[in-house]
Formats: structure tokens, sequence, C-alpha cells
């Protein structure tokens, strides 16, 4: 049996598997990612998570060939730098000289959705399909673009951020300093930043959206909002229908454009249930393109969790995954 060893690099965890060729993780171990951290303890922390999953095993670093690592951002090709990692607040690091200190293997390092996303094709949602997209609805939008069971990822690795892509024309201030992206709508803290809007406006004081947080807004979470609009609030319902809304219109121009066979959703967002995901399957069809002459791609939720990470790093030199 051959082994693969990954390493999903979050804002809030650092997640290292052992992964067999049959896509099976076999020792995993998950730490706090130390966010505040210095790059010297973070890479540390790295390296020491990924031996302790091969040595759970009865492995080291030479019965693997590689060390499969996701990150947010991704290096450049031309400068070898980590690009912008939000999460810690990382500009252009020479992420690779740093990791290269603790290891001999060879590091393939990729950006975390892609990761995900090449998981879920590998043995997901989408191992029966050819073509697919990711979205991940967490505290930003994440993902990542599949055709013919490879990622893309356009020059340099640099395109595919799919959570940037443009909505609303001078809309909400993103994250990543542009207006109207869609991350600033679909993700948690969108989804958040509507509910607040609508409450500060509307005149109606009785929906259970002020009960449940105490009337502190800025305590309000996603789950407080599915909750109270699974109990038909008025308000919730106007805050989710916008975001359902907000959602198909992002994933319709990602369909215009790719016609992928499935759209998977990841990430805490996507954890709201049933009705939801029907909601946004027939907002979808209403808003994309010929949706009701030739249909849309159905849109499902992600099936590893975390795991989807993990595989996907594992995974990224078993085999050439990436569009040249
Ligand atoms: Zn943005």
């Amino acid at each position: 049996m051959k082994y693969y060893l990954g390493l999903d690099v979050g804002g809030t965890n650092l997640a290292a598997g052992v992964v067999t060729e049959d896509y099976e993780i076999v020792s995993r171990k998950s730490v706090p990612s130390g966010a505040g951290k210095s790059v010297v303890e973070i890479v540390q922390a790295m390296s020491d998570v990924s031996k302790e999953v091969l040595a759970e095993v009865g492995l080291t670093e030479a019965d693997v060939d590689y060390w499969g690592i996701g990150m947010p951002s991704c290096v450049n090709p031309k400068t070898k730098l980590l690009v912008h990692a939000n999460c810690f607040g990382w500009r252009n690091i020479p992420i690779l000289d740093y990791l290269s200190r603790h290891t001999r293997l060879p590091i393939v390092l990729e950006n975390d959705g892609r990761c995900a996303t090449y998981g879920e094709i590998l043995a997901g949602a989408g191992k029966d399909y050819i073509n697919a997209i990711m979205l991940t609805l967490g505290t930003g939008v994440g993902g990542g673009i599949i055709l013919n069971r490879k990622i893309y990822s356009g020059a340099d690795h640099m395109g595919c951020e799919l959570g940037h892509t443009k909505l609303i024309y001078n809309g909400r201030l993103c994250t990543c300093g542009q207006y109207g992206c869609m991350d600033a709508y679909c993700s948690a803290r969108g989804l958040l930043d509507t509910a607040l809007d609508e409450l500060r406006e509307t005149k109606e004081k009785n929906s259970q959206l002020w009960e449940v947080c105490n009337g502190e807004l800025n305590s309000l979470t996603v789950r407080q909002i599915f909750d109270v609009w699974n109990q038909k609030d008025a308000l919730a319902e106007k805050i989710v229908t916008q975001y359902v809304d907000h959602l198909a219109v992002g994933m319709s121009t990602l369909i215009t454009i790719f016609r992928p066979e499935i759209i998977i959703l990841g990430g805490g967002v996507s954890n709201a249930g049933d009705d939801f995901l029907w909601r946004v399957n027939e907002r979808l069809k209403v808003r994309t393109f010929a949706g009701e002459e030739i249909g849309v791609p159905q849109v499902v939720r992600a099936k590893l969790g975390n795991d989807a990470g993990i595989i996907g790093a594992a995974m990224l030199g078993a085999k050439q995954p990436f569009i040249l």
C-alpha cells in the first residue's frame, strides 16, 4: 500500500493526515494553528503535526514521496513567495524556505479551497463527475473549479478566486479591498452583515432574531439565523431569501461560463439543512441563463467535511492534478 502525507492549514486549525492510495485517511491529527504566532512558530507546528501522523502509523518521511500542503493563498511561481494569507496576516512570505528547514521531502503547496475541491472530486460528492465547481461558504467564500477531473487555477495558479468574483457593482467593501465581491454577501460574515442591516433598518421589533441574541446584535450567529428561519420568522425569511438569491446569482455566473455537471457546497453555511439546499436549487433555475430551458447543475452538499482538505493536499503530487 502506498501512503501520502497531507496537511490542511486553516486560520483555526492545522489538520494533518496520512492517506492511502484509496483515499482513506489512516491517521489524522488536528492542532490549533496559532494565528497571531510568528511564521517560525506556525511552521514548526505544521512540521510537528505532520510528523506525528506519520509516526502514529509507524511511518517516517522516508515512506512518502512528498509533503502535500493546502494553505490560504498560494505560492507565486515567479517569486516563490506565498502571496497573501489573511488569517495569519502574511504577505509575500518565503514559506517554502521556512518549510524546507524541517524536511527533506519535496513540498507541494496549493490553495486550500482547491485542495478541498480536489478531495471532494477524488473521494467525495464529486467522485462520479468530470467537471465540478465547489464553493466553501465559511468565514469567507473559497472553492475551486474542476475540469476533466483536474484543478483549473489559471496563469501562475493565481486565478479561481471564486469568492472575489463581483456580485454587486460598487457593493459592500470586501476583506480583499474590492467592493461587491461574492465573499461580502455569501460568506458567513456576509450573511450576518445582511441580517444586521435588516435588523437595524426594520421597525418590526417582534422578530425572534432580537430574542435569540438578547438584543445584542453583534452576538448573533449564523446558526441562530437559520434556527429562527426554520420557525417561519418573517424577518429571518427576508434575510435568508436575500442570502439565497445572492448565492444563486453568484453561482449562475460560474455556471454560465463553465457549465459544471455539479456544484458542491461546503463550509458552515452549507449545513443549514435540506430546506435551505432546496431553496438554493430552485432559485438557481430562475436566476441562471436558460435555466428553465436547459436546466442547471444540481447543487449538493460536500461529503467529506474537513477530510476533503487533507485528502486533496495529500494527493497533490500523486498524479498531475492541474490543468497546465
Ligand atoms: Zn473580495
